[in-house]
Order: C-alpha cells, then structure tokens, then sequence
C-alpha cells in the first residue's frame, strides 16, 4: 500500500530498551537489569499516588473528566497561571505533536539544535516542514539566531531546556533576550521537562511560566510527570501558554485523551513536593559520583542540569561498542552513537545501581572482559 510521502523519510521511534526485551535477548536474569537509559526516576513515584491510585481503580469503568478541571486548577496554582492556560496531554510527547499540528506544514521550516529531543523532529517530519538544525550538539543560542534571520519562514524554534539527551542548560536570562528578537508569529517550543533538575542546581536556570508567558504569547512552555515526578509510565504532562495557542491546541486534543489514573496520579503527585524535591537532592549528590568517576577514569563528560549524565569518550573507545557490552551485563544505557556523537548517556539511578553500573563500566573501559 503506498501511504503519505512523509512516511518514507521517518524512522520509528525507538525508545530505551525495555527490561523484557534484555531478559529475552541476552538471556540476563530480570533480577540483574538495571536501566539507566528512559531518565525515569530510580525512587518511583510517591507512595501517596500509588495509594490514590488503588482506590481510583473502582472507577476506571468511568470515562475521565475531560474538563481535566482538578488537574488545571492545581497546575495554574502551582505555576500561577489561570487554568485557561494550561493544557493536559499524554505526555508532553503529546503537546509536542500538538504544537506542531497546529504550525508546521510543507512551506514552512523549524528550527531545533543538533542533537536535541528526538521527538521534535519525528513530529516535524509528519508535517512535511522543512528541519533546520544549529551546527553545535548542545544549544547555541548565537546559532539560533543566525539561522533565524536568514530565513524568513520559520514556524517553531524549539529550545530544549535543559536538553535532553546532553543534560546542557541555557541561562534564563539568555533566553529573553533571545526570546526577545522573535517574530511574535513564531511558536517557540520551550520544553520544560527537566526544569525541576535544574531549578534545583542552579536558580539561573529556572524559567517561570507565569512570567514567560506574561513577557511572550508566542511561547509554549512544556512539563511533564515522567522525569522528577516518576510517573513516566501514566503518560502525563502539560502544556503552558498564552490563552490563544492554548485554545488553538485545545482543537487538536480528542476528548479523554488521557486516562482516569493519569488525571488522578498527577493530581496526588503535586501534593507531595517533598518526595520530589528528596529524590533530586540524591540525584545531584550521585551524579557527583559519576563527575568524579568519570575524571578518574580520564574521559570527559557535560556538565549536567538533568537525571541523567552523558559521557563522551576519546578515539580509542567505542560508545556502540561499550553499550552493548553493558547490555550483556544487564545495564541498559542510551548510546548516542546515532547522533554522530562518541557518548553515552546513562540515567542516574539509585545508589546501588550506580555502584553495578561504575563498576561494570571500569572493567569494560579498562579492557578488563572476559569474552
Ligand atoms: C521525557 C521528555 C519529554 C516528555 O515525556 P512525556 O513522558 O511524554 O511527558 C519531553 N521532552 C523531553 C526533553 C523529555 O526528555
């Protein structure tokens, strides 16, 4: 069957490899995988959530309530928007798509770095928009500019803050200025899906939706429960904007889009900050254990501002290559050889898993294999 011409040039996806998967292909035994390669929170999620959610079950014969009110008013609250600027997707994922449905098309182009969220150019290429991409891996904002400038048709500029896969984060204040020399007709995608991380590292990083969006009507600001929150596997994240876009991607969202638990998991999740806040705490004190590892063994890595920490070896090592070594011990990580990068990036996990992973790494690293 011939389908759209857009499907010939996209790839599908291909998302951390699951624990199943290394189970039946590498014959590991389910109690020795870690993974270290979705950036999901090694704590879980709170055990509020999963409390709420076991009573939620009686009512999953209910379809859920697609005015999403309680979920709205307790983000405008959190963020100090009105609920009419706040949209709920499956995911962030799902904004995204959204964003994109709603600007992109053949005639026009988006903007995005070299190596970013992979989700922003799947999307795009649905549309049949035209992919421009910044020279650098990580975010350049100088690049960003030029680019922008010589080009009078560009429809979305996505900024990837921090940056998924690098962990790299841009100064706030870097980015109004930059903010400050766009066409207000262009959507700028600003994906929030580790703010939490970096607000906690460094307060230079933080971007305040409510502000943003006060300063910018053409921003979109995105938050997801996957990452800090831990519910990466209830699908569900936000969208903040300006009252026009967020009515504008209101029409491109089917009815019930996401499902009773995911409302009522978000909805618990923000009534325990203090769980999250604990995990990131943990999660910055271990990832100094991988800086130090890491200098210990002589390779670089990118100052991180994520769950996640991406290492970056010299010519005589193979990302491909170490990956699927870890693989066959059962530790899951994200090569990033497809991104013309020698790197990897390995979630950080909890104590005890980054304990397996440093060790099973230092033999691979230092050639000390059997096999
Ligand atoms: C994980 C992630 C998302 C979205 O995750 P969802 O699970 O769809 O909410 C969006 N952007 C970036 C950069 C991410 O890493």
């Amino acid at each position: 069957m011939k389908f759209n011409n857009v499907l010939d040039n996209l790839k599908t996806y291909e998302a951390g490899k699951p624990i199943e998967l290394v189970v039946r292909e590498y014959g590991v035994d389910e109690k020795d995988i870690i993974k270290l390669a979705s950036n999901e929170n090694p704590r879980g999620s709170s055990p509020l959530v999963h409390d709420a959610l076991c009573k939620e079950v009686s009512k999953i014969h209910l379809y859920p309530d697609d005015s999403m009110y309680e979920l709205k008013e307790k983000l405008a609250d959190k963020f100090d928007v009105l609920s009419q600027n706040v949209i709920i997707g499956a995911g962030s994922d799902q904004i995204i798509s959204f964003g994109v449905q709603a600007k992109a098309n053949e005639n026009n182009k988006v903007l995005m770095a070299k190596t970013t969220f992979a989700m922003y150019e799947i999307y795009a290429r649905q549309s049949g928009t035209t992919i421009l991409k910044t020279p650098s891996h990580q975010h350049n904002l100088k690049e960003f500019l030029e680019i922008y400038q010589k080009s009078s048709d560009i429809a979305i500029i996505f900024l990837c803050l921090p940056n998924n896969p690098l962990g790299e984060c841009l100064d706030r204040d870097d980015i109004y200025k930059f903010l400050d020399k766009i066409n207000k007709n262009t959507l700028v995608i600003v994906d929030g899906a580790y703010q939490e991380y970096a607000k906690y590292k460094d307060k230079n990083k933080e971007i305040e939706p409510n502000e943003i969006i006060k300063k910018y009507p053409n921003v979109l600001y995105l938050g997801t429960f996957s990452k800090a929150y831990g519910l990466g596997g209830m699908r569900c994240g936000y969208g903040i904007a300006n009252e026009n876009i967020i009515k504008s991607l209101m029409k491109l969202r089917a009815p019930f889009n996401i499902t009773t638990l995911s409302l009522k998991a978000g909805i618990i999740a923000l009534d325990d900050e203090n769980f999250v806040q604990d995990c990131i705490k943990e999660n910055f004190e271990q990832m100094k254990i991988y800086e130090k590892f890491a200098k210990e063994l002589g390779f670089d890595f990118i100052e991180s501002f994520t769950n996640f920490i991406t290492l970056e070896f010299n010519n005589d090592k193979n990302s491909s290559e170490i990956s699927e070594k870890l693989l066959k011990k059962g530790i899951i990580v994200r090569n990033l050889g497809a991104y013309g990068m020698n790197a990897i990036r390995v979630t950080i996990g909890t104590p005890e898993q980054n304990i397996r992973f440093m060790n099973e790494f230092r033999k691979i690293y230092l050639n000390k294999m059997e096999g």
